[in-house]
């Protein structure tokens, strides 16, 4: 599904659209390489071949780890606590990991409604 919400914090209006959630959790929709045209977005981006999120969400089938059913808490995940994740969410002040708990507790089509709106591709740290 995709529709189009004007954001105050983007150059251009942010797509509602759940296929561009990150398999992290963040959304891909209010990155500004993908409104430039220059990522087509975590999932269909398959020169990330080197994330290790990516690539459990896809070898299990998940969406997010909002799926996985073998942690409950993204932050006890070595895969996505790893060292380099860190890092870049303290740089970037974003919280993966709350993405992550707000779409499990909101669903997908919510979380990329709120997030179009806000035009952040993540929730604060
Ligand atoms: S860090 Fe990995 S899971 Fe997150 S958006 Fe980038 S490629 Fe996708
Ligand atoms: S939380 Fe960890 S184990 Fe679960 S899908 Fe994400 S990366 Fe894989």
């Amino acid at each position: 599904m995709s529709l189009v919400s004007k954001a105050p914090k983007a150059s251009r209006p942010v797509a509602i659209d759940t296929n561009l959630i990150a398999r992290c959790g963040l959304y891909c929709a209010a990155c500004k390489k993908h409104l430039q045209g220059r990522c087509p977005g975590c999932a269909e981006n398959h020169r990330a071949s080197w994330c290790k999120v990516r690539s459990c969400c896809d070898e299990h089938g998940y969406a997010s780890c909002a799926d996985c059913v073998e942690v409950s808490d993204p932050t006890r995940c070595r895969r996505f606590e790893n060292p380099v994740a860190r890092l870049i969410g303290w740089v970037l002040r974003s919280d993966r990991s709350a993405c992550v708990r707000l779409i499990r507790e909101s669903g997908y089509q919510s979380y990329a409604l709120r997030m179009a709106r806000s035009g952040r591709q993540s929730l604060p740290r």
